[in-house]
């Protein structure tokens, strides 16, 4: 037989997998499908249940009377999956790990060839394949059998391990939107889908016209009412989304074009479809982006307008009877966040996003869990139950009782640590011994300012100015950035106030200038390296930062990100001159800030004592330090395990910038996720830093652990560390050294 081509071949089956619509289907499809491509009689597939047993999944070949699981480590199954490697032989009964399976006519084959099915770095399963010769595989066929195994190892992952009918616990992975831990009942937010809506003859042009007109009055006055529920929580610009439907839904070409086609004789829905497709079409290709982008605004609305004709649907009437609701979709939107009433949203889950997305950036301003980025879910069935895990970036479908219990008693645990830790927002962060701290928060929407002063920040460490850029549908002019600046520097007024200029590119897109064509995004256009690019966007941001402070004695500390050389510094320095001298010509009372720079570039430590005399402080990056210290994308699922910010080579460079920066007498902060890390932080306080910025919701628990932890402890800690070489030993020593301190719960 011809060797086929392994590459066209798993494309192929993979295709054919996705179209499948049960787990159930999907299995059979890849066992009828390799023993077709390997040639063999039989061809079945085993995946590994929370036991470690061997469950069978789907058969080609044996007969399948009823459950069947290999218990852990038995038989040639057993075997494979313990050694790690292909196991190919001519006759499978004369092996001594032979174990026959009860009820599978399996004495019928001789041969066997087992491969493990490995995803990351784990056996999740066995493949094998059987033939009635005593004849074993050629190499050849072996090894397109493993080749074709590494492939499919990644499609099977995430499938229910089904026995006996029961999906129980069933783990997917996606990226995490927002933190902490929800319970509840799925609600799928798909609006109807226009586009798959055929063309029918209209039988009454005149109803159908006063249809679509009530039907544009009714989606007018959701839309209202969605921005009323909202509007409390979101600024004007967040919520601008809101005025793009109305004045889509206000536009005489749409509304015309409707009417047009149902007077040509099509129906309502068919009229609707072929319209939206025409504008969006119109927008697809506009050559300016911002214009681009907006095709996925009128899909969107298209799909509203069909679910209220249709009724019977809305996602207010499917939550009508929830308490608990997770929302699922492609993209949650924001009208779909706004439709559940705050105390009965308690999870997220999307198919598509990440960390950064606009979702993700309202979850966390609403503080509810949030995972983006999972495998779109397929047969949902009503008021399913789901957990959600924004902490680890997991679901968890079909959870037995017995899970959501431990679950639930994680946020039961949660809620009185943190009713605990209440009573510590007024008091200072200061050691046993007396080292104080200054506990900063990081914030980015106008709806997680006021959370940070509640929780006792004692300003605002970093402010990412990109979170008012990437939620709305434009850059914002110098007045709109002003207005946003203004309600910053009130909040915090007397207290400092840390902005970020402008950091996009890599993972963080603005919808209205995508930069997409980068094979090498994290290393490429982004933070200031865009922004110098991009001067006039600069000089805009950088003229509103000074007005603002200035309006409103704020103090205003300018953040550089992702500098790595000299000339990036003095560029800045420049526009700064100049837009100090152009606003001080124009009138406005302003001063110049103190500016200084984020150490997230490996070449900033080194380069750190020739800017001393140019910088009035700086502030430690530790996520894309981390991530480009260790060359790991800190947005890659496939790498996420081995992204760890208590490598021991952070460690030793933080020391080193630390060090750095006190021999200069440069005042140093930290504001990644690190800041917000219980372990990482007894590291951070045994090298000397005094300045943590962390989100609000994680403030107390760093001022409980300070107020416990001596300094001269945590210098003695650090020092323990930095002699060991790798992370596992790291974060061991520390959780033993925190548990000591009575401190288990600050890390469960
Ligand atoms: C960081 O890199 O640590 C940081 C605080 O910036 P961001 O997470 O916004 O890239
Ligand atoms: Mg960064």
């Amino acid at each position: 037989m011809p060797q086929p081509n392994i590459l066209l071949e798993f494309n192929r089956l993979q295709k054919e997998v996705a179209e499948l619509n049960t787990p159930s289907a999907q299995v059979r499809k890849i066992v009828d499908s390799v023993s077709e491509i390997i040639g063999t009689d039989v061809c079945t597939l085993y995946l590994k249940d929370q036991h470690q047993d061997m469950v069978l999944m789907a058969s080609h070949g044996l007969v399948e009377t009823g459950p069947v699981s290999i218990p852990s480590g038995r038989g040639l199954v057993g075997l494979v999956a313990q050694d790690r490697h292909a196991l190919n032989i001519a006759k499978a009964s004369e092996h001594p790990d032979f174990f026959y399976v009860e009820g599978t006519a399996e004495e019928r084959f001789q041969s066997f060839c087992g491969v493990p099915l490995v995803h990351y770095g784990k056996v999740i399963g066995v493949l094998v394949v059987q033939r009635a010769d005593a004849v074993a595989l050629s190499p050849e066929s072996e090894a397109l059998l493993i080749t074709l195994c590494s492939q499919l190892a990644h499609i099977v992952a995430d499938m229910p391990v089904t026995l006996q009918g029961a999906h129980i616990n069933t783990y997917m992975r996606g990226v995490s939107g927002s933190s902490g831990v929800g319970i509840g009942q799925g609600v799928l937010c798909d609006h109807g889908d226009l586009f798959s809506v055929a063309d029918e003859p209209c039988t009454d042009v005149d109803a159908a016209v006063a249809d679509w007109h009530a039907l544009l009055a009714n989606v007018q006055a959701e839309i209202k009412s969605e921005e009323a529920t909202l509007s409390a929580l979101l600024s004007a610009q967040e919520s601008s989304i809101f005025h793009t439907y109305a004045s889509l839904l206000s536009d005489q070409a749409l509304i015309q074009k409707v009417e047009t086609e149902i007077r040509n004789g099509n129906w309502l829905p068919g009229a609707l479809r072929k319209s939206v497709q025409y504008f969006a079409d119109l927008f697809l290709e506009m050559e300016d982006p911002y214009l681009r982008a907006r095709h996925e605004d009128i899909h969107h609305l298209g799909n509203k307008l069909y679910g209220t004709f249709q009724g019977n649907n809305s996602l207010a009437e499917k939550i009508a009877n929830l308490q608990q609701i997770v929302l699922i979709g492609d993209q949650v939107s924001v009208s779909d966040i706004a439709t559940v009433p705050a105390d009965r949203l308690v999870g997220i889950i999307c198919f598509e996003g990440s960390s950064m997305s606009h979702t993700a950036v309202l979850a966390n301003a609403l503080a509810v869990p949030a995972v983006m980025g999972i495998t779109p879910l397929k047969n949902l069935r009503s008021r399913e139950r789901f957990i959600v895990d924004g902490n680890s970036g997991q679901i968890v479908r079909y959870p037995n009782d017995r899970l959501c219990a431990e679950f639930q008693r994680v946020i039961d645990e949660e809620k009185l640590l943190l009713d605990k830790l209440w009573e510590l927002r007024d008091e200072p962060a200061v050691s046993p011994d007396g080292n104080a701290i200054r506990l900063l928060t990081n914030s980015g929407l106008l709806a997680d300012l006021t959370p940070g002063l509640k929780h006792g920040a004692q300003g605002i460490g970093l402010y990412r100015t990109e979170i008012p850029f990437m939620v709305r549908q434009s850059f914002p002019s110098e007045q709109e950035q002003v207005d946003v600046y203004n309600q910053v520097f009130r909040i915090y007024k007397g207290k400092p106030v840390y902005m970020r200029t402008l950091d996009v590119g890599g993972d963080k897109q603005l919808p209205y200038f995508p930069i997409t064509d980068e094979d090498n995004p994290a290393l490429g256009w982004r933070g200031i390296r865009f922004t110098l690019d991009n001067i006039q966007l600069m000089m805009t941001q950088v003229r509103a930062m000074l007005t603002s402070a200035a309006l409103n004695d704020g103090d205003l500390h300018i953040l550089l990100p992702m500098i790595s050389a000299a000339e990036e510094l003095n560029s800045f320095n420049e526009l700064l001159t100049e837009a100090l001298r152009q606003l001080q010509h124009e009138g406005h009372a302003v001063k110049r800030p103190r500016v200084g720079v984020m150490i997230e570039v490996p070449a900033a430590i080194s380069q750190l004592p020739f800017w001393s005399n140019r910088i009035d402080f700086v502030s430690i990056g530790s996520n894309d330090l981390t991530q480009y210290l260790l060359a790991l994308d800190r947005n890659n699922s496939r790498v996420a395990s081995r992204y760890d910010h208590l490598h021991p080579a952070v460690i030793h460079e933080l020391n080193r910038v630390v060090q750095i920066a006190r021999e200069r007498d440069l005042p140093l902060s930290l504001c990644g996720e690190m800041a917000a890390d219980p372990l990482a932080v007894m590291l951070l306080l045994g090298m000397g830093i005094t300045t943590l910025s962390m989100s609000a919701t994680k403030l107390l628990r760093i001022k409980y652990l300070i107020r416990k932890l001596p300094q001269r402890r945590a210098e003695i800690i650090l020092k323990q560390c930095l002699q060991l070489d790798n992370s596992q030993d790291i974060r061991a020593l520390l959780r033993s050294n925190l548990i000591k301190l009575n401190l288990g719960e600050l890390i469960k």
